[in-house]
């Protein structure tokens, strides 16, 4: 008797350390990283069809994400389940603001936590909540390092998702009062540790922590855009400002604040799915390791080095080797249509007081490094649309916008509703007491 053979969906993904096997989503979501220590990338990248883009405008938010998705998640996740996940991801607008003459701001920050790490950070979280939901033995605990941005939308996206614990360890006095606020005040299954050092510190027991055995049975994962849940999400808002400015028939040229370049590397993805975008920017703060690969060929990763736009302090972007693996590391497929900038905090807080002075618009450092990269972009493509994303709301930087603009920012509500509560957290100082804890 023959056999049918039915042949599901399943992609797949590839360490791009070459050394590991190839996993499902479902796997490369749980591990985060591969046991090579590589990023995953997907095997295969699927155009969609042109008639996705001709009817673009008559769908909602929810239905272009999810054809954007799809073939990423194969079938591990059944389509209405995948259909309520996106729907729970995109609670909130992403509306394009007119600045000036052909640019606007694609503004990220509508979401609870003001930050577009919402977006991935949300997704993520029931992606693992689904994996987990008939195993009730199957726990896994998220441990994740910040310098400010990625805990808070990381506790606010994860609070009261089953099957899931997250640990969030933060530098003692390095980040801002709301910032601290929105990484302790959660409770449920959210823990802040608050330890006695700097970034780098967190950052190095987040990593011994995933290398020790004795650890293993918490199920450790990371969530921060190495894992492909919260990174490839990042690309629905790209589509999202496509539908909103595809009416005036221009090409798009889009210009990302980058740190880790998860966010720009999801832009370059959404184009590969078909999205017509014309150009893109990767701007960034002093720490300009990729510009200085793409003025010379050469990848020298540093030390980070401290700024007003700080989620960006970043010496040796985490998603490059993606962005790498998509131009073939070839710099002639990268000058097609890639290019890199690097701007002082001087010349952005002088862009961020010009810009409300002539238009209004009130930006916050990260957004107006991206508007600086756009604005060296434009000259080339005097015809286009430019787009810079905002990527966090400016009462996130309120040290920096208020005094720059003489101004007093009125506070959202999401920002108000975390400011009268308690903060909760453990103090520690050494990788022993981090495990002790952890072990509790
Ligand atoms: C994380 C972050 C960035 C950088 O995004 P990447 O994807 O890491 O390049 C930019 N701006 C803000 C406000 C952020 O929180």
């Amino acid at each position: 008797m023959s056999q049918i053979v039915i042949q599901k969906s399943k992609m797949k993904y590839y360490s791009l350390n070459h050394n590991a096997p190839k996993v499902s989503f479902r796997e490369a979501v749980i591990q985060g990283l591969a046991p090579d220590k590589g990023l995953y990338f997907p095997e295969k990248i699927t155009a969609l069809p042109s008639s996705f883009f001709e009817n673009i405008e008559n769908k909602s938010n929810e239905e272009i994400a999810f054809e954007a998705i799809k073939q990423f998640v194969g079938d591990d996740i059944p389509e209405s389940n995948l259909k309520e996940i996106i729907a729970e991801t995109l609670c909130f607008d992403f509306p394009t603001v007119k600045v000036e003459t052909s640019i606007y701001a694609l503004e990220l920050y509508h979401g609870p936590t003001m930050a577009f790490k919402d977006v991935g950070a949300r997704f993520m979280s029931r992606c693992l909540a689904y994996f987990n939901k008939d195993d009730n033995n199957s726990k896994n605990t998220v441990l994740v390092a910040t310098s400010g941005d990625t805990g808070g939308a990381v506790a606010s996206g994860f609070l009261g998702v089953d099957g899931v614990e997250v640990v969030i360890l933060y530098p003692s006095g390095k980040v801002s009062d709301i910032q601290e606020r929105q990484l302790t005040t959660l409770g449920q299954n959210i823990r802040a540790v608050e330890v006695d050092g700097v970034f780098d510190d967190c950052q190095d027991m987040v990593k011994k922590a995933f290398l020790d055995q004795s650890l293993s049975h918490k199920n450790l994962t990371s969530a921060n855009s190495i894992n492909i849940a919260r990174w490839l999400p990042q690309m629905f808002y790209f589509f999202f400002a496509y539908k909103q400015l595809k009416s005036q028939q221009k090409p798009l040229v889009f210009s990302c604040p980058s740190g880790n370049f998860g966010n720009i590397c999801a832009g370059i993805m959404a184009k590969r799915l078909g999205l017509p975008i014309e150009h893109f920017v990767a701007a960034t703060n002093v720490n300009d390791t990729v510009p200085q690969f793409l003025a010379t060929g050469t990848y020298t990763p540093k030390p980070s080095k401290a700024t007003i736009s700080n989620a960006m302090d970043v010496g040796n972007p985490s998603n490059f080797i993606r962005i790498q693996e998509l131009y073939h590391n070839d710099l002639a497929e990268f000058n097609k249509d890639f290019s890199s900038y690097s701007y002082t905090d001087e010349k952005t807080s002088e862009t961020l007081a010009n810009i409300y002075k002539t238009t209004g618009y009130i930006a916050e450092p990260h957004g107006v490094v991206g508007y600086l990269g756009l604005k060296k972009e434009m000259d080339r493509f005097p015809n286009a649309i430019g787009v810079f994303l905002e990527t966090a709301h400016p009462i996130k930087f309120l040290d920096t916008v208020e005094p720059v603009l003489q101004i007093t920012l009125p506070i959202p509500p999401q920002i108000e509703s975390v400011l009268n509560k308690g903060k909760v957290k453990v103090k520690i100082k050494t990788y022993e007491e981090l495990k002790a804890f952890l072990i509790s």
